[in-house]
This record gives C-alpha cells, sequence and structure tokens, in this order.
C-alpha cells in the first residue's frame, strides 16, 4: 500500500461547534493556515443552543455580521415569573428587565444554533478567501506530541481518519421529528468500512485545537480529567410554534407550578418558542436504566459516590414532554402549530482540570465545561473560550509574540469556566427546587445576581503577562487605575457614543475597533486645546509615535499597534491640522487615514459626548488605555511620552520585536486592517 498522505499545517481545529467556527474566524482573519475538520458529515438545522448573549453580539460586530444577527433573532427585553396561588393556579408574581439595561448597546438575544453557524462560516469563508471550510465527515485516530525538548516546527502528528457516512449522521430512534436524543458514537469507536490507505492522512500540525464538544476525543488523548457530577434532574426540551391563551409566551418566563414541575419560556425567532420542562417522575426510571445516555462524559464524582445510572434519552418522547408542560401551564392552554425540535437532558457539571497540554494542543468550549443549558452559557462562553485562544496563537505562529503568551489562556478561561459552573448550580438547583422549597425572593436575587454575569460583559481577567494589575487583586473587586476610574484593566472597553472628527459623523467606539489582530493605544487627551499642558503632551506623543527609530513606530507601521486619539475639547477650539500628523497620517499615494482622531463632543444629530464621564477619564488629565487585539484593557497610563514608553516596555514582556537586545522583526503588515 502507498504510504498515508502526509502535509503541515498551522493550526488543526477538530470539531465544528461554535467553539471551532470562533477559532477558525479568527485564523482565517488573521491568515493563519488552518484545517477544520468534523465528524458529523452536516452541520446542525435545528435544535441545540439558542442564546446569544450581549458580549458576543459586540464581538458579532467587531466581524462586521451582526447586522445579520440583529435582522433575524428575538430580542429578550422583560423576564416574568409565574407562581402558583392558594388555589394552585399558577399566576404572575413579577416581571423585570431581562438582562441588565445600559451594560451593553445588544439585548440577549435567541435564534438556532445552526443559523449562527452560517453567519460564522460565511465570514470565514469570506475572510479566507474561500481557501477555509470544514472537512467533513472526518476525525482523528491519534495524537502524539513530541518531547518537550523536540526542536521540530510541527511537533503535533495527528492521524486523520475519513468517516463513512452512517458513522456520520446521528440516530433519530425512530422519531418523526428532529431531537437531540441522539448519542454520536465517540471518536475511539470509529468503525471505518475499509482499511484503505485513501481515508488516511498524517497532518503535523504546530497548534491543535480540541473544540470537539462534551465527549472530547482530544480531552480523552490529553488525559484530562473533567471533573463534576451528574445530578438526578431531568429535563425536556421543545421547540415549538405554539398555540396558547398564556398572555407573556412572548416574554422569557419562569413558571413554578404547585406540583407538576417547572418551565422555562424562551420566545425565539419566526414564531417559534423554546420551553424547558422539568421532567417529573423520569428519574427514577432513569435508576433502573441501563443504557447511559447524557450530554456529558461519565466521569468520577467528586464525593466519591458510587456513579448514578443516566436515563435512557432513547425512550423518552416528545408527546410524554409535552403532557408534561401541558400539566404545568394549567389553567393555560398549550397546543403545537409546529414542532421542530425536542430533546431531554439530565443535569451535570463538570470542568476539565486542564485546558491545554505543553500548550500545544488546546481544549476549549464543551470540551472544557459542561452545565445544564438554561442559563443559555454554553454556546456563548465556548465561543468566547477561541475568541480569547486564537489571536494568540496567531501571533506566536507569525513569530510576533513570544509563546509563553499561551498560558494565559488557560488562566483566563479556567476562571469563567469556574464561574459558569458556580452560577449554573445555583440556577438548575433553584429551577429544579418544587414551590415552598425556595422562597420566590430568592428565586429573584440569584436571577438578578447572575443578570450580569449571563451578559458576557463582566468577565474580568487576572494579572498575567497581558493584564498590568496587581497579582493580589481580588477576583471579585475590579481594578481600575485612577487615571480611569470606572475603566477596569482585565475587562472588555465598554461602548460610548463619539463623534469622528473628520466628518461629525457619531460612531459607537466598538464599530471603530474591528477585530483585525491589532493592539489598540486609546491616547485620551482631554481638552487639550484648552488645557496648555495636554496640548504640549499632544505634541511631544505625537512626535514620539512618529520618530521612525522607535519600535512603536514600527509597530505602528506594521499594524500590529493602532494609535486612536480621542479628544474632549469644544469644536469651536479644534483645527484638523493642528492634529500631529501620526494621527492623520499618508499612504504612498498621498491619501490621508481621516479615521483616527474621535471627539467626545456633543453631535449635532444625536445624543453623544459621555465617553470620558462614562470611563472616569478626568477631561484635565487624560490617559492612555492599550487594549488587546480581543478589545480587553490591559493596561492604563498617563497620556504623556513617559507614559507611552511605560506601554512600551509593558509590550516588550511578550512581543519579540520590542525584545531590547532584537532588531524589529516584524514582517510588513503584519494584519491586515481590513474591517
Ligand atoms: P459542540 O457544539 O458540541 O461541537 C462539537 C463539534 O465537534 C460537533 O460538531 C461534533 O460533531 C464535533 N466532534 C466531536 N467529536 C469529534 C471528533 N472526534 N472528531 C471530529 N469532530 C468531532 N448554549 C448557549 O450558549 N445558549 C443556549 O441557549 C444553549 N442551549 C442549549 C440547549 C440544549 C438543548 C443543548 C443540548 C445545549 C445548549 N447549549 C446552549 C449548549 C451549547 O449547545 C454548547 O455549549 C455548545 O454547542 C458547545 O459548543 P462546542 O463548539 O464546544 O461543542
Amino acid at each position: 500500500l502507498p504510504p498515508p498522505k502526509e502535509s503541515n499545517v498551522d493550526v488543526l481545529i477538530v470539531g465544528a461547534g461554535p467553539a471551532g467556527y470562533m477559532a477558525a474566524l479568527w485564523l482565517a482573519k488573521l491568515g493563519i493556515k488552518t484545517k477544520f475538520i468534523d465528524k458529523r458529515s452536516t452541520k446542525i438545522f435545528t435544535g441545540q443552543a439558542d442564546g446569544l448573549q450581549p458580549r458576543v453580539l459586540e464581538v458579532f460586530e467587531t466581524f462586521g455580521f451582526v447586522d445579520r444577527a440583529i435582522k433575524e433573532v428575538a430580542v429578550g427585553y422583560e423576564a416574568c415569573f409565574y407562581e402558583p396561588d392558594e388555589t394552585g393556579r399558577i399566576r404572575r408574581v413579577d416581571k423585570i428587565p431581562e438582562g441588565v439595561p445600559g451594560i451593553s448597546r445588544f439585548n440577549g438575544s435567541v435564534i438556532h444554533q445552526g443559523r449562527i453557524e452560517t453567519w460564522l462560516s460565511d465570514a470565514i469563508e469570506e475572510f479566507s478567501g474561500g481557501a477555509l471550510t470544514v472537512e467533513r465527515p472526518l476525525a482523528p485516530e491519534s495524537l502524539e506530541i513530541e518531547s518537550a525538548d523536540s526542536t521540530s516546527e510541527y511537533p503535533v502528528r495527528v492521524v486523520l481518519k475519513r468517516l463513512p457516512d452512517d458513522n456520520a449522521s446521528p440516530e433519530q430512534f425512530g422519531h418523526k421529528v428532529e431531537n437531540g436524543l441522539y448519542r454520536q458514537f465517540e471518536g475511539d469507536q470509529i468503525n471505518p468500512v475499509s482499511s484503505s490507505q485513501d481515508d488516511t492522512e498524517v497532518l503535523r500540525a504546530k497548534y491543535v485545537l480540541g473544540c470537539d464538544g462534551a465527549h472530547s476525543w482530544v480531552r480523552k488523548q490529553l488525559g484530562i480529567e473533567h471533573k463534576g457530577e451528574t445530578t438526578d434532574y431531568v429535563w425536556g426540551v421543545l421547540d415549538i410554534v405554539p398555540v396558547t391563551d398564556f398572555p407573556d409566551i412572548r416574554k422569557r418566563c419562569s413558571i413554578h407550578s404547585k406540583d407538576g414541575g417547572s418551565i422555562m419560556v424562551i420566545p425565539r425567532e419566526n414564531g417559534i418558542v423554546r420551553l424547558y420542562i422539568q421532567l417529573e417522575g423520569v428519574a427514577n426510571e432513569a435508576d433502573e436504566a441501563t443504557n447511559v445516555a447524557d450530554d456529558s462524559t461519565p466521569s468520577t464524582a467528586t464525593n466519591g459516590e458510587k456513579k448514578k445510572a443516566r436515563v435512557d434519552r432513547s425512550k423518552l418522547t416528545s408527546e410524554h414532554i409535552l403532557a408534561t408542560a401541558q400539566n404545568i401551564f394549567k389553567p393555560y392552554s398549550l397546543e403545537v402549530a409546529e414542532m421542530h425540535w425536542f430533546t431531554a437532558y439530565q443535569i451535570g457539571q463538570r470542568v476539565a482540570t486542564h485546558f491545554q497540554k505543553d500548550n500545544r494542543v488546546f481544549i476549549a468550549g464543551d470540551a472544557c465545561h459542561t452545565h445544564s443549558p438554561k442559563a443559555g452559557q454554553g454556546m456563548n462562553v465556548s465561543m468566547m473560550d477561541t475568541f480569547n485562544l486564537a489571536w494568540k496563537i496567531a501571533y506566536v505562529v507569525k513569530g510576533l509574540a513570544k509563546p509563553s503568551i499561551l498560558t494565559t489562556y488557560e488562566d483566563e478561561r479556567h476562571t469563567v469556566a469556574e464561574d459558569l459552573i458556580a452560577y449554573d448550580l445555583k440556577l438548575s438547583r433553584l429551577f429544579s427546587s418544587k414551590p415552598g422549597e425556595i422562597s420566590t425572593e430568592e428565586f429573584r436575587r440569584v436571577i438578578d445576581q447572575g443578570s450580569a454575569f449571563t451578559t458576557g460583559c463582566t468577565v474580568d481577567y487576572g494579572a498575567s503577562l497581558l493584564m498590568d494589575k496587581p497579582a493580589d487583586q481580588p477576583r471579585d473587586v475590579p481594578y481600575c487605575s485612577p487615571l480611569a476610574t470606572k475603566l477596569a484593566i482585565g475587562m472588555r472597553l465598554p461602548d460610548a457614543k463619539l463623534v469622528m472628527q473628520s466628518d461629525a459623523r457619531p460612531w459607537f467606539l466598538n464599530q471603530q475597533l474591528p477585530s483585525t489582530g491589532q493592539f489598540r493605544l486609546l491616547i485620551f487627551i482631554g481638552d487639550y486645546a484648552q488645557t496648555p499642558a495636554l496640548k504640549t503632551q499632544l505634541s511631544d506623543i505625537g512626535a514620539f509615535l512618529a520618530e521612525s527609530e522607535t519600535a512603536l513606530q514600527k509597530l505602528r507601521d506594521d499594524n500590529v499597534l493602532q494609535p486612536l486619539l480621542i479628544h474632549a475639547s469644544p469644536q469651536a477650539k479644534v483645527e484638523w491640522d493642528d492634529f500631529p500628523i501620526v494621527f492623520r497620517p499618508r499612504d504612498k499615494r498621498g491619501v490621508m487615514n481621516y479615521w483616527l482622531i474621535l471627539a467626545d463632543t456633543p453631535s449635532m444629530h444625536e445624543i453623544t459626548g459621555d465617553a470620558y464621564e462614562k470611563y472616569g477619564i478626568d477631561k484635565g488629565v487624560g490617559a492612555a488605555v492599550l487594549l488587546r487585539p480581543d478589545g480587553y484593557v490591559t493596561k492604563i497610563t498617563e497620556p504623556t511620552v513617559e507614559g507611552i514608553k511605560d506601554i512600551w516596555k509593558f509590550l516588550s514582556r511578550f512581543l519579540v520585536a520590542l525584545e531590547p537586545s532584537t532588531a524589529c522583526t516584524f514582517s510588513s503588515n503584519a494584519f491586515s486592517t481590513k474591517s
């Protein structure tokens, strides 16, 4: 037999779910040679995740396709709580805002996962010029990492196997309606029909990302433990177009019935409603079930108890789940005009002990953390895992940054996963409790406390090579510099509306910070026109950034660092020609870049002019703010040459070209600035 085909690739992504797609999106945008595989023969068309948190919508905006989401999603504005009255009839007891008003320009939104994957996939195709698509059905058969002292450029060897279609299609257990009851075969159960070498491919990669879901084959190869437990609580899910007289069916509702269990109502796109339904009694059947069929990998119970038997989900029917829902909804009626999808799951919470091996093979998404879907977090946190990781890998692959930045992935995202599991545990217990066991007040308190977390906007990364804050900063206390008292180092930059100096058009700052791979240096120079000291500082900074010998200038020319000026001087006191040339540079043809100066001043048309106030920056002092390529605030200094030099020193901890002894090694135009 001829030897199997061999090739090299910078990054291999295993698994085309939300985590894999987000990784592929970043890597396509940053021009990294990537192979992207999935064991299924098609993408998903119905069911699974459907909640998009505000932070993820902000990220979609930076990749240029949030408009597709806005056109199609159902948006949550209010949440209602229903409890039984003395006679046992459910009635509304409270109505609160959904999410946290004002935390983001976007509200929590809902649409099915397949649609979201389509937007991501279209953008990947656009960014890669059609070169990067998911190759299916393809799965890894073996994975080896060369020893740590190997000098190989491609130290991870993976054997890939093309799968026969019957292995790659999920079983429907005889149901006519699409459902999530199936349990796909696992990577180690691959049963190829032929052992032809044509089906096999040997790949050598610099990095491998295991985005292969809860049962992660990659995680198992790395010997990483997935720690946690499965509870007895069983929930059903229906995606239906309902026929009902329930008045709040188009609002998110939490319903606790007297003895029928609980329901969560989630309005979706195109008149669809998702119902999460507590399945009373099924847990007892589960004790007798022999077929393991849950969504999470069986693992050692942390308390050392004997592992519980699992529900045989293949035996559940949509009729049974609907009948349970109808009982909880009483006295309101609930019939079904269209049934799109259904499933049932047993709640479990697990976190992987590590998210990487040798900083060469990483796991992300459900491969790292599994939990109940009711908090609507899994898909979001999964995408944000690889949004955190992939730009770091791109920097290392391009030789721009030291590999040590890769250690920040596990540090930063493991903390988020732990917070997620802690919140989900609380929420699941509340939802699965009976009325009377937990007071309505306590229920709402947990929802209120969790609201900010579920927006994804409160993630706060700790001190690291990439985060300039004290190592002993308590995790739950944001760290702010006195120069920007409301801008926390470690958190994403909150949005504000500013006026573009050149054409007076109002813009949200996030719209001017597309995901291009660049660090951003935001110079908040305050009311420089009326503050002589700031005027001098601005001209000194302009001269320093333009000095051809400085590495900062080189970073700027190669698009690794983009400076933006944000002033707060009244428009009547400002002249375009007074701004340093570095903020209005010309290209080789002499065409000026008009988009690097923004003003925190009132617009003649829209409400603007509150950014300094929002960020806690004094207009008489200003601040220089460094943002990472993923939009997180990294360092804050004074807006002076000394302050900028301090930022330079900070960057030289991890950017290769800024090491004191190294000559500038950035290739020309390291990243495309096309947004
Ligand atoms: P997955 O989406 O599981 O993708 C993994 C991919 O890897 C799959 O395509 C799989 O085919 C592939 N794969 C697996 N093994 C291999 C292998 N060996 N080789 C090659 N490919 C492989 N999350 C939310 O954020 N909001 C919600 O509202 C929400 N609701 C949910 C409702 C339900 C009913 C369920 C079941 C989940 C819900 N989730 C929700 C969770 C969400 O679906 C997951 O957290 C999310 O899909 C995880 O993304 P992922 O990319 O890590 O993994």
